[in-house]
Order: structure tokens, then sequence, then C-alpha cells
């Protein structure tokens, strides 16, 4: 006899990322529905993890990352966002990026405690915040442009407010937060105690010109905040589940004391690998020129459907809106799309707590040419 259970996440089924590429494989249908690329990594890459694991580095790291690993974390950051951070306390490789927002809730989330979520937000922070019993509150955007009006985001904040959780650029919209937006985030922060976790895993993919505004670059917001990041996204490897999560020392502090006992540390010859890899700058600053002719061919390819695409800023997806082709439900529309039409695709409402259906469906333009043109010919038929 099983024992009784009390689920400490009694609504979470299985994510809709594994739900729906398992329907694109049985389907044999064009999965554009989970976010990885369907080519490989660098195989300069992969010779330096073989090199470095046949040279016998395959014992533990530093529990807060490989010192050369940091300081090219440290070095990249100072370029690219103006701002030293320290490589050795403010700097901790994490197991994905998801492992690093998971941590940080962990380390600062309490029972009873509100945390904002701008919705539609990733699948894994809701989860997160409810297994530290704390609150989620949702603050909802909406298509087409999914800005944050801030003057109603500030109604939201109350003496409970723990944390803030955003996500730039945002995954599924492909909206961008501007210069703007993070200066109301800090404006409307300023003076409490509220954490802010930036998820910028998409930091190397910002499209037509304009610049990331990581959260690092604006030093007051910077010092309440912490910003997780992932190599898989940067580095096509979504498979080694690397990443890092930056954060002033006192709240680094503080994450290290659970990832010690999450993790302790993460993958070490990864870490001499990605170590060496980076210290050639064109291997992330190429990426978002390389996703913006992607993003402009699956554009072109369904330029003549019914689909109408939402502007994609950011991110390696593309939502379309279906509501001249559609009123099923987005769950239904994304299931039918991938049986009867052979294309796989996200629904949109999974990411809001409250499950709002605006009929967008989010398809990954992380693939070969050949897989996007073959995708646009039957999403035109559609
Ligand atoms: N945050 C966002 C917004 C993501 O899209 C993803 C994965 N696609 C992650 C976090 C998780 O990253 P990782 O695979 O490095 O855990
Ligand atoms: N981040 C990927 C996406 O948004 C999925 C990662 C996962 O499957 N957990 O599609």
């Amino acid at each position: 006899m099983s024992i009784q259970l009390s689920s400490k996440l009694p609504n979470i089924g299985t994510t809709i990322f594994t739900v729906m590429s398992a329907l694109a494989n049985q389907h044999k249908a064009i999965n554009l529905s989970q976010g990885f690329p369907n080519y490989d990594c660098d195989p300069v890459l992969k010779d330096l993890v073989a090199k470095y694991i046949q040279e016998g580095y395959n014992q533990y790291a530093p529990m807060g990352g490989l010192p050369e690993l940091n300081e090219q974390i440290y070095a990249k950051i100072a370029k690219l966002y103006d701002v030293q951070v320290h490589p050795e306390t403010e700097i901790t490789i994490t197991a994905g990026a998801t492992q690093a927002v998971y941590t940080a809730v962990t380390a600062f989330v309490q029972a009873g405690d509100e945390v904002i979520l701008i919705e539609p937000a990733y699948d894994c922070y809701r989860p997160a915040v409810e297994l530290c019993g704390g609150i989620p509150v949702p603050y909802e955007l909406s298509k087409p442009d999914y800005k944050v009006d801030w003057q109603a985001f500030e109604q939201l904040i109350t003496p409970k407010t723990k944390m803030i959780m955003l996500n730039t650029p945002h995954n599924p919209s492909g909206t961008i937060f501007s210069k703007e937006d993070m200066l109301e985030l800090q404006r409307i922060t300023e003076g409490t105690n509220i954490i802010v976790l930036c998820d910028e895993v998409y930091e190397h993919i910002v499209f037509d010109g304009q610049e990331h505004q990581s959260i690092l670059r604006f030093p007051d917001l910077f010092e309440r905040s912490i910003a997780t990041y992932s190599f898989g996204k940067t580095f096509h490897n979504t498979g080694w589940k690397m990443g890092y999560a930056v954060a002033p020392e006192y709240l680094m502090d503080e994450f290290r004391k659970v990832h010690q006992f999450n993790v302790f540390c993460v993958n070490r010859p990864m870490q001499h690998a990605l170590a060496d890899y980076m210290k050639n700058a064109d291997n992330y600053l190429d990426l978002s020129p390389f996703y913006q002719r992607k993003r402009d061919f699956f554009g072109s390819a369904i330029q003549a459907s019914r689909f109408k695409p939402i502007a994609c800023k950011g991110t390696y997806f593309q939502a379309v809106d279906y509501s001249a082709i559609s009123d099923e439900p987005d769950t239904e529309f994304a299931k039918r799309l991938t049986r009867e039409h052979g294309v796989g695709a996200i629904p949109v409402s999974v990411f809001y707590s409250s499950g709002k259906d605006e009929k967008v469906v989010r398809f990954c333009f992380a693939k070969t040419e050949d897989m996007l043109e073959r995708a646009g010919e039957l999403l035109c038929k559609v």
C-alpha cells in the first residue's frame, strides 16, 4: 500500500516543454516548441571539454566556480556592462540558469513572503516560490507589446514583497526591457528591502541594434539584485546545463549558503573548457546577428500565413497571434497544430497563473534554415 501523500506542488503537472516535445516526436512534427537548437555547438568547445577530461580535470571544482571561468565572466561583464564585479565573491557558476533561479529563491524567500512575477513568466519561477512557502503575485503583460505599466505594477508592492522576478530579453514574448523600464524598477524599489531577480539568459540575443539593458548596468538597482545566465543559450549546448549567477557580495554570500548544499559545485571539465572558449569574445558577440538572420528568415517564411507575428526584439522565440485562424484555446490549438499540421509550438497561456489566453503561441527559431523553411510552408497552409 502506498503512503498518503500531501504534494508540495499539488497543481503542477509535467512541464509544457516536455509535453509538447513528446507530442511533436510522437507525430513526427517539426518541433518548434521547446527552446533548443537543432544544430550542434562549436567543435572547438567540444574538443576543449574532451581535452580537459583526458587531462584528468575530473574532480570537484571550487564551490563558487573555477577561478579561470569566474575571471572570464568578470572580464566580459566589465567590457559589456561597464561594471566591475568581484570574480571570486560576486559570481557563482551554476548548473544552468534553472538552478541559479531556484537557489536564489530558496536563499531569500521565506514562508508568507510575496514575490511579484511578471507574466507570462518562465515556468520554473512560480514553483520555486511555492516550494519556499512564498506567495506568487502575478503582474500580467498583454499582447501585442508586452510592456509594463509601472504605475499599475507599483500597486502590487506591499510590506510583504520580498522579491520581484523579471526576465529580459523575455521568454516567451520576445520583448526586451528598455533603459526606462530598468530605471522605473530602480525607482520603485528604492528604499525598500525588495530583492530583484533578473533572468538574463538571452543577454546575447538582442536585435535591431538595441543594447541589452542588463541589471548590472544600473549600480543602485544591482545593489539589491541577482542576475542569472545560461551558457546553454549562448553556446548552443542546452544539454550541458551550465550557467551562472551574479550578485553583490552580501547577497552572493546568502546564495552560496544554499548553493553549497544544493549542488556544492558544477561540472569541472566544462568549466575549464568554457573559460578557454570565452577568451574569444566573437563566440558570444556574434550571436545577435546570427539569430537576427534566423528571426528574419522565419518571419519571411510565415509572411504569407494567417499567423500575425508579435515583434521579436530578443530571444530565439517568435510569438504569433493566431486569432485570425481559430478561437480554440491556445493549448488545444498548439496540440492540433502539432498533430494535424506537423509543427510543434508552445501555448503562451501556460505562462500565466490565471491561464490568460490571448490566442498566442510561441515558435522557437533556433533551427537550421531548411527546418524553418519546411515549417513555414506547413504554417502557410494553416
Ligand atoms: N530562464 C529562461 C527565461 C529560459 O528560457 C530558460 C531556458 N530556456 C532558463 C531560464 C533555463 O536555463 P538553463 O537551461 O540554463 O537552466
Ligand atoms: N527554456 C526552454 C524553453 O523556453 C525550455 C527548457 C526546458 O525544457 N525546461 O523552451
